[in-house]
């Protein structure tokens, strides 16, 4: 296979980065080199913004529904190259052809709302607000919007951010995960068939460096960003300080309560595709499973046999069910944190780190920890990876106060029959995406994305109607006319 090399995206043209460094994309499922991709420096970076700023003027002042019109041309491509975006994300991610294809899906969902941006961006009008009087509240873009990504959904998160800040009027610059570069090539490559004008939509690859030019760069109007959260603490402090609208949304330790009420065949199958979908790199995946009372040992036997059923391997393969995670750094990370909750006393029910041993991907098996103590690190911090752990609480109040003594408040689900738990638990937790009998909560692109406590800094969180206040000033014109 052909080592790539990627491009920035600058200026509606394709260029090489000004830095000769880079680094080797693999494909996680081989540990093949599949491309290289360059550390973008601050000059690029700059490059960027300024065509960013300059595309600006004229853009803002293209009606909405002409600048849909790009966007309806994009979304078309979208489609009519689904198979070949879904191929390339399993190939440099890892996760499943239908996991690929359910991201990339989620994305072209964005693009979609966004091309309604006429009707989303209309704003408020008021007649005699006084005598002789009318009040109008108008949504205006602001110039150039950033948006940092991570590795493990390549081309959704992005199109989180970059529909809805070009439709509202901005000029845009994306710096995707260093990890996951090749799908965005593919992507760039059909916005550039859809006639945006230049420097409306740009991409610089990269890591630190380019990130850090972005928080500091003086025409960068507003910074979003999703990622681990000590990052996201750092991108948001750093960008406020240099007086930027900030969204990051930080990592996750999510908890899934079981009732003992719940309907346990549909809730296994739930959990475990919670659990272990995208080998469990998802800032949505459930990882602790809280069994209240009874639903403990059911759950136990149920979702070991369960668990015991998914064929780890390349996604690319019809009958696999879980891919390999993204590197071989983070496979180690994975394989420590196995080692901790054995040191640490969890009960081992299946051990994932024999599967592996011997491939050159990074795959890791599914492993199941139960009686694992709420106190434990592996029940604590954000693992990343296909380990579930189940622990037994004694009562719905027990397994709120544990959600809610987590300082990260992602996403958290009950599975009940009973409405009256489920309305205690979603009014009783103050975390941000919460599901009743669904195990990956997440809003659709018409709603709002985003967690509470460490898992997100910020006002107004991603996607949706939300992301209009991002994206524009509200500005209220006050208007007398002497009569
Ligand atoms: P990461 O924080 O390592 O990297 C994210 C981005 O930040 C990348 O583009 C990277 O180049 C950049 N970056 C990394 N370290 C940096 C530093 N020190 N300074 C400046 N920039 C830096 O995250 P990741 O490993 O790519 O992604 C996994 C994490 O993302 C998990 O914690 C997951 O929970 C989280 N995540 C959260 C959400 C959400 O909606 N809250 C969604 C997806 C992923």
């Amino acid at each position: 296979m052909a080592v790539r090399d990627v491009q920035n995206y600058i200026n509606g043209q394709f260029v090489a980065s000004t830095s000769p460094r880079q680094l080797d994309v693999h494909n996680p499922a081989t540990g093949e080199v599949i491309g290289r991709v360059p550390l973008s420096t601050a000059a690029d970076i700059d490059t960027a913004v300024q065509a960013g700023k300059r595309a600006f003027d004229s853009w803002r002042r293209t009606p909405p529904v002409k600048r849909a019109q790009h966007l309806y041309k994009f979304k078309f491509l979208l489609e009519e190259h689904f198979e070949d975006l879904a191929k390339s994300i399993t190939t440099e991610h890892g996760k499943t052809l239908d996991e690929a294809r359910g991201s990339l899906r989620r994305g072209i969902e964005c693009v979609e709302v966004a091309i309604g941006i006429p009707t989303l961006m209309k704003g408020e009008a008021l007649e005699d607000a006084g005598p002789n009087i009318d009040v109008m509240a108008m949504r205006r873009p602001l110039g150039v919007f950033a948006a940092i990504t991570p590795f493990n959904f390549p081309v959704m998160v992005p199109l989180w951010f970059m529909p809805f800040a070009v439709a509202t009027g901005n000029t845009f610059v994306l710096k995707p995960s260093e990890q996951v570069p090749m799908s965005m090539q593919l992507v760039f490559e059909l916005l550039e068939k859809c006639d945006f004008p230049a420097g409306v939509v740009n991409m610089v690859n990269g890591q630190k460096e380019a990130v850090d030019a972005i928080l500091t760069h003086p025409d960068i109007k507003g910074v979003s960003f999703v990622g681990s959260s000590p990052v996201a603490h750092y991108i948001y402090e750093t960008a406020a300080k240099n007086g930027k609208r900030v969204q990051a949304l930080g990592g996750a330790k999510n908890f899934l309560v079981v009732m003992p009420d719940a309907d346990m065949d549909k809730t296994v199958d739930a959990v475990v595709e919670s659990c272990y979908g995208c080998a469990g790199e998802r800032c949505l995946a459930g990882s602790v499973v809280l069994a209240v009372g009874k639903a403990h040992e059911v759950l136990r036997e149920r979702i070991l046999e369960t668990t015991k059923k998914i064929r780890v391997g390349n996604g690319l393969e019809p009958n696999v069910t879980m891919g390999p995670v993204i590197s071989a750094k983070h496979k180690e990370r994975v394989l420590s944190y196995i080692q901790k909750g054995i040191d640490e006393g969890a009960n081992l029910l299946l051990d994932g780190r024999e599967i592996g041993k011997k491939d050159s991907g990074y795959f890791i098996g599914p492993t199941v920890f139960a009686d694992v103590d709420p106190s434990m690190v592996i029940a604590r911090e954000e693992i990343f990876g296909p380990v579930i752990c189940i622990a037994r609480v004694d009562s719905l109040e027990e397994a709120t106060k544990i959600v809610e003594g987590h300082p990260l408040g992602n996403t958290t689900s009950i599975f009940t029959s009973s409405g009256k738990a489920a309305r205690d638990f979603q009014y009783n937790v103050a975390v941000s995406m919460v599901g009743v009998n669904i195990g990956v909560p997440a809003p659709m692109a018409y709603f709002g994305f985003g967690g509470a406590r460490g898992s997100f800094f910020g006002d107004t969180k991603a996607h949706g109607q939300e992301s209009l206040n991002f994206y524009t000033d509200k500005r209220v014109i006050i208007n007398r006319w002497f009569s």
